[in-house]
């Protein structure tokens, strides 16, 4: 089977594999669980000085990234792995969930436009189908950031890129719309502070009990939009709930 391919389109191809290179991601783009290709979106420029971009129509300050030459970058890039699916990244796109996440991660890579300046022309965008995506609600310098941002969320979740002990089974958002609950490690006691007793108490359905109520009560006090939205969600895991968790072959994460 061929590895999860990503290829991004930039004027900054240097940036990559940047954070992407280290910790999980890292060791699994060296033991090849996913591809990684930085195309120079300069290498598609016009004429003698490469030219990628030019100033806006209708005027402006700032300068926007010509049709032409993203399209001959989405091009090549397709020509290799052609099912990908073409995403450009801007704050003008749908947010950035966990649920695009994982339906990005379950297809066979995706090409990744990074826009600089004041963004790319409209028409290359629609033109090629490219699926609109903003990592939030505020202005990066450049699409390489957010790129970096998306597919660290992607390929943690391809198989054997995380081991059982960075299970991303109980974190947030992966019952639906709820936030995780709180985690503490040792000592019990520390600068007066105890660890809640329910998790000391070894008992697994009150730490269940414990840990969903704690989720709710965190979503609810900080994400009222999740929590709204979270009305419609599927009954919870055996993990919540505090039952034995499935063996290990069973998980989605297990290497
Ligand atoms: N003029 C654009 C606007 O106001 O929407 C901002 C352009 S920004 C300076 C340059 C590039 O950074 C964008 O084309 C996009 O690729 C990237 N970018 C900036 N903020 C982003 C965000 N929140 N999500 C995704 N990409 C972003």
């Amino acid at each position: 089977m061929t590895a999860w391919h990503a290829t991004v389109l930039t004027l900054f191809p240097e940036m990559f594999p940047g954070p992407l290179g280290a910790s999980l991601a890292g060791r699994g783009l060296r033991e090849g669980l996913w591809r990684l290709d930085a195309l120079d979106i300069r290498a598609f420029g016009i004429g003698r000085h490469r030219s990628v971009d030019d100033t806006p129509f209708g005027g402006g300050a700032g300068m926007v990234l010509r049709p032409d030459v993203v399209d001959a970058a989405c091009g090549a890039a397709l020509a290799e792995a052609p099912d990908r699916p073409l995403v450009a990244l801007t704050p003008r796109g749908e947010p950035l969930t966990q649920s695009t996440v994982r339906d990005l991660a379950a297809g066979p890579g995706a090409v990744l436009l990074c826009g600089r300046y004041e963004g790319v022309d409209q028409r290359v965008v629609e033109a090629r189908g490219m699926r609109e995506i903003s990592v939030g609600d505020y202005v990066l310098s450049g699409g390489e950031a957010a790129a970096i941002v998306l597919l660290d969320a992607c390929v943690r979740l391809l198989p054997g890129v995380m081991g059982a002990a960075e299970s991303a089974v109980e974190e947030s958002f992966a019952a639906g719309d709820l936030l995780e609950y709180p985690h503490y490690t040792r000592p019990a006691e520390w600068n007066g502070l105890r660890v809640p007793e329910a998790l000391l108490s070894g008992h697994h359905a009150e730490i269940g009990r414990w840990r969903r109520a704690e989720a709710e009560r965190a979503t609810r006090e900080r994400r009222p939009d999740l929590w709204a939205r979270h009305a419609g969600d599927p009954p919870p895991t055996a993990a919540e709930e505090g039952r034995a968790p499935a063996p290990l072959a069973a998980r989605p994460d297990a290497a």
